[in-house]
């Protein structure tokens, strides 16, 4: 199976798929437009929460950085006056660097993504979306800022005048996505932000084209008129869409096969009953692992259908 994620909810779900299915039977592409050089390192938060994820690394009480991880460097610079934007963990960090040496080596993100999920001894394929950068930058009232600014910094508050991802135009899909994608008929895109996390992804120049061929299933990332968590209801709405499964069927298009709805999601129900795509209902809460796998089933019986 191919897993479209970001670097919150599809993880959750992934951690369920990988006790039901063989690790090296699952390939996870992965959004990069979150990335962001931090202190002369890239930092790329939603693989590195897929790394750590397969390798058991992750602090899944956050969903990001290391369990007991410790922040000395960071609070060294910090107090030097060198205040960084996100509060990286020392073990982190240590993924950061070895990353960016390899691509200041002239490696490809690819590259270093395969690199590091060797070391980490993980089995499962973890692909960049590209190996081209491209940043999602959000505007608001008092001007156009990083999503990690908008996010982390100024904690999701300001109001969202427009979302847009730099450098989406320039952009390949990375070759290797494009090899697995040859090899994969059964295409998962998890509960992920449809503007930040999937929508990038999905913007890459013939993402759409060849999505189309293959079998589609989504697990809507909305309970009713909000997202289960995260800014994507003030993102989405920024796009013109409406903040719930439904306006996530209109950001995907033409290309899903089936959508599992949340049982709670009453809403999203009545409103996808004529929808061109299969509706399934699931509980797609992932409150904890059971559910995350009990899901993960729900999504491996879909493909059936
Ligand atoms: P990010 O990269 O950290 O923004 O993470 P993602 O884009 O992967 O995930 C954020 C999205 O996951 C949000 O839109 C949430 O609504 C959704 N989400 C998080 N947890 C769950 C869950 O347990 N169930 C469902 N259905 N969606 C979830």
């Amino acid at each position: 199976m191919l897993v479209l994620s970001g670097g919150t909810g599809t993880p959750k779900l992934l951690e369920g798929l990988r006790n039901i299915l063989p690790e090296e039977n699952i390939t996870v592409v992965v959004n990069t437009a979150e990335d962001m050089w931090v202190s002369g390192n890239l930092v790329t938060p939603d693989i590195d929460t897929v790394l750590y994820l397969f390798s058991g690394k992750l602090d899944t009480s956050k969903w990001w950085g290391i369990k007991n991880d410790t922040f000395m460097t960071y609070e060294a610079l910090r107090s030097l006056g060198h205040d960084e934007i996100m509060r990286l963990g020392d073990q982190d960090r240590a993924t950061n660097i070895m990353r960016s040496d390899l691509l200041r080596a002239g490696r490809s993100l690819t590259e270093a993504t395969q690199e590091l999920a060797r070391a980490l001894g993980i089995r499962a394929k973890i692909l960049p979306m590209s190996d081209d950068p491209v940043r999602t930058m959000v505007t608001t009232p008092s001007g156009k800022i990083h999503f990690q600014e908008f996010w982390v910094k100024e904690h999701g508050k300001p109001d969202v005048l427009e979302v847009v991802q730099e450098g989406i135009e320039k952009a390949s899909i990375a070759p290797a996505v494009l090899e697995a994608l040859e090899k994969e008929e059964h295409v998962l895109i998890g509960p992920s932000n449809p503007i930040t996390s999937i929508g990038p992804i999905l913007a890459l120049q013939g993402m759409k084209e060849l999505l189309k061929k293959k079998k589609v299933v989504v697990v809507s990332p909305m309970i009713g008129k909000e997202p289960v968590s995260g800014p994507a209801g003030k993102l989405m709405a920024a796009r013109g869409l409406e903040v719930s499964s439904a306006g996530v069927v209109d950001c995907y298009g033409d290309i899903l096969d089936i959508m599992i709805l949340d049982e709670r999601d009453a809403y999203g129900i009545s409103a996808l009953k004529n929808a061109t795509c299969k509706i399934l209902i699931a509980d797609t809460l992932m409150k904890n692992v059971d559910k995350s796998t009990a899901l993960a089933r729900a999504v491996v019986d879909a493909f059936k259908c």
